[in-house]
């Protein structure tokens, strides 16, 4: 189900004019960080409307990975390194829209301590997935 009012849910759909999709499957987009916080900010999102990743289970686990990649091979065509990225979501309280998004944040290093620790990185995220019920 998508949701009108939902950003995410009008940029996954193409509906929204200003942003640029990179990238585009049968089940997300990848497009840049509508306020990118870093040299490279990109976003994964799916076209479904999940709200975060308590509100998925174990069968999702295939989805944050096919979005990981996605955004890798992403980084990758553009030249930049994908050892020196983060890949996660942001833990509650930060997230700042209610539809499900992995950012890809690249160089990593520039990061500082802080800003690293209010993501879940995919790994983690894949963990906590496969630890819920079906
Ligand atoms: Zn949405
Ligand atoms: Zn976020």
């Amino acid at each position: 189900m998508s949701d009108d009012n939902c950003i995410f849910c009008n940029i996954a759909s193409g509906q929204d004019a200003a942003t640029k999709l990179e990238i585009e499957t049968d089940e997300f987009v990848v497009f840049r960080d509508i306020k990118p916080a870093y040299t490279h900010h990109y976003l994964a999102v799916p076209k479904e409307h999940y709200a975060n990743l308590k509100t998925l289970n174990k069968s999702h686990e295939g989805l944050v990975t096919r979005m990981e990649e996605g955004l890798k091979r992403f980084l990758e065509e553009k030249g930049i390194s994908e050892t020196d990225a983060l890949f996660g979501f942001h833990l509650p309280p930060f997230i700042t829209v209610g539809h499900l998004h992995m950012h890809a944040i690249a160089p990593r290093s520039e990061m500082g301590f802080l800003s690293r620790m209010i993501f879940k990185t995919t790994n983690d995220a894949r963990l906590y997935l496969r630890s819920k019920e079906d």
